[in-house]
């Protein structure tokens, strides 16, 4: 049986969120790995490696590529090979929280503006007490800031590096920095920190559950419909893909 599924010639792997959070917990336990990098990836970074060959290969040298989002979902099952299920950033997140808490894991949280980062930090440090949050950094730092900003998360060396920069933005940033970080896993999580600080609203369960967390998001943050044109554009040209 097949254990990826071809969403515009990138290889998904077949995995449930309990099976990428089984991997990622396995990576943060073996000590000694290289910074494993998990990629979550949503139709914007599928869509923008068909034209973008250096970001095909951040997509290709991830140590982990979750299916972000009903688009790829449904699309893996239009095309007959489905995808078990939708593996969020912001859903990993919340389960690297809750699993961080039980085993003891550290985390940075670099990324969002300084008002939510702090809040977040705090957030997380209220309702997962057993998370030890060694740092964070807000994302909006200037390019000459990022040699000091890598040293620090290097010395830290946190179990688990949490990128709230936007995608593909937190994806490039991990790519060029992941021989020197000494993070165990780095992941990349849109805006969610904004939805641990509580300044934008997480999509309330039965919404997950039905699969309309873009519409939740769509009608909370309505400045959004513009990205979300591209849906449509990238079902299409995903249903009709094939190898060249
Ligand atoms: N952001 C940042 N630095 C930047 C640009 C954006 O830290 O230079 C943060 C922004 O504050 C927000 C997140 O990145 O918290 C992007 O959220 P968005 O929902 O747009 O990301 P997506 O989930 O669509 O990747």
């Amino acid at each position: 049986m097949d254990t990826h599924v071809n969403i515009l010639g990138i290889p998904v792997p077949k995995l449930t969120m309990d099976r990428s959070i089984e991997r990622v917990e396995q990576m943060i336990e073996q000590d000694g790995q290289e910074l494993c990098h998990v990629i979550t990836l949503n139709p914007e970074i599928a869509m923008a490696c068909q034209h973008d060959a250096s970001l095909r290969t951040i997509v290709d040298e991830a140590g982990l590529l979750t299916a972000d989002g009903i688009g790829i979902v449904m699309v893996s099952r239009l095309r007959g090979t489905p995808l078990p299920e939708r593996v969020t950033g912001c859903d990993m997140l919340y389960r690297l929280l809750e699993r961080g808490n039980e085993k003891g894991w550290s985390f940075y949280l670099l990324g969002a503006n300084e008002t939510t980062s702090a809040l977040a930090a705090d957030v997380i440090r209220r309702d997962y007490p057993n998370v030890s949050i060694l740092g964070r950094h807000h994302g909006f730092f200037k390019q000459e800031e990022e040699g000091e900003l890598v040293e620090e998360i290097r010395v830290l060396k946190p179990d688990v590096l949490v990128v709230a920069l936007g995608a593909p933005y937190a994806e490039r940033w991990i790519h060029k920095y992941k021989g020197v970080l000494h993070a165990k896993i780095a992941i990349g999580v849109g805006g969610s920190l904004d939805v641990v600080a509580g300044t934008v609203p997480r999509a309330p369960m039965v919404w997950r559950k039905l699969n309309i967390e873009w519409l939740f998001r769509l009608l909370n943050q309505p400045s959004r419909w513009r990205r979300q044109l591209l849906l449509p554009r990238f079902a299409w040209k995903a249903l009709v893909y094939r190898d060249k």
